[in-house]
């Protein structure tokens, strides 16, 4: 079912609007016995990359683009890291739309660039960061009839808040919620959709030691990370995310690659569960931060680890070598 079908009470969308969806949203929600062992809290594993798109962009995205679509719009734009721009071209191509993506050259995971491009949109590569990328689409949208689907878009926020419903009619209740910030949209809709329903676990934002804003308190002007879904250093949602921080009791905090790497591989080895980089600041903050008195921990895994197979082939085993002979291979399956 959509989401907005499914949520349409709590979404600003009647029963005659457009619905532009791929049946986004509904993702499992799973025990992490062995996270849980290390943190000495109960974990549980909101697997977002189980979207259409691998990722939770769709749940904004599927707000964003039925809501251009009821605007008119012939087209959508956005700047993204990867994520936005594979959803907001699959959900274009759904819809019939153009999709124009804008994104830093050399810098966006090969999985997330083979979608945009595959779903047809013009994909952009621009010789900058995000940053400027999104600063550039702003003044775009203001001068063409075109929708700008960055999480700038109120509509976007909407549809990710609805996270927060599913993690509660499956918990009941949780104390605390672990989160990958970037731009800082999903922290704000998480902490909006979970005060919607009278909700309020401490948000747990965790950034990339080299893009950094919210715990250093400044722009970073170079923000550099092996989590390129995060590598943000202007987030948008800079005061809302701290609103969510305050209001919550929570915090935001800098986890280093390596702690994210860790995280990574614990979960991938560990878990089963293969996520993207970024994803596993959540898991990797929870570790190095600890729950504070929190007893029972969401962590969100963001996106897929499909998305960036060249850093996961980077930090996984090598492929053993075999001659095709019976012994070789018996040696090669059985010694360590
Ligand atoms: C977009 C994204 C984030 C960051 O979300 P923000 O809303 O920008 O804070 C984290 N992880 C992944 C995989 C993403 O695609």
């Amino acid at each position: 079912m959509s989401l907005i079908e499914r949520y349409r009470d709590r979404l600003p969308f009647g029963p005659e609007d457009p619905v532009v969806t791929l049946h986004e949203g509904s993702t499992p929600l799973v025990p992490a016995p062995r996270v849980s062992e290390r943190a000495g809290v109960e974990v549980w594993l909101k697997l977002e990359g189980a979207n259409p798109t691998g990722s939770f962009k769709d749940r904004g995205m599927t707000c964003a683009v039925s809501a251009a679509v009821r605007e008119g719009a012939r087209a959508v734009i956005c700047a993204s890291t990867g994520n936005t721009a594979a959803s907001a071209a699959a959900y274009a191509a759904r819809a019939g739309l153009t999709g124009a993506v804008i994104v830093p050259e050399g810098k966006i995971a090969t999985g997330k660039l083979a979608q945009a491009l595959v779903h047809g949109a013009r994909v952009i590569a621009l010789r900058s960061n995000f940053d400027r990328a999104l600063e550039l689409v702003r003044e775009l949208a203001d001068r063409h009839p075109i929708a700008l689907v960055n999480s700038v878009n109120a509509l976007r926020l909407e549809g990710q808040k609805t996270a927060a419903f599913e993690v509660l009619d499956e918990l009941g209740e949780i104390d605390a919620l672990a989160i990958p910030v970037g731009n800082a949209g999903n922290v704000t809709a998480y902490w909006k959709g979970f005060q919607e329903v009278g909700a309020a676990p401490r948000m747990l934002g965790f950034q990339a030691e080299g893009a950094a804003p919210l715990v250093h308190g400044a722009p970073v002007e170079h923000p550099e990370t092996v989590a390129s879904a995060i590598r943000i250093g202007n987030p948008a949602r800079w005061e809302e995310a701290m609103g969510a921080v305050v209001g919550s009791s929570g915090a935001i905090r800098a986890v280093s690659d390596g702690e994210i790497l860790a995280a990574w591989r614990l979960l991938s080895a560990g878990e089963g569960v293969f996520c993207e980089p970024a994803s596993a600041a959540s898991v990797a903050g929870l570790l190095r931060h600890g729950p504070g008195e929190a007893r029972r921990v969401v962590c969100v895994l963001t996106g897929h680890g499909l998305k960036d197979p060249q850093t996961a082939l980077d930090h996984a085993g090598a492929v053993v070598p075999c001659a095709p002979e019976f012994d070789a291979l018996e040696a090669a399956v059985l010694e360590s």
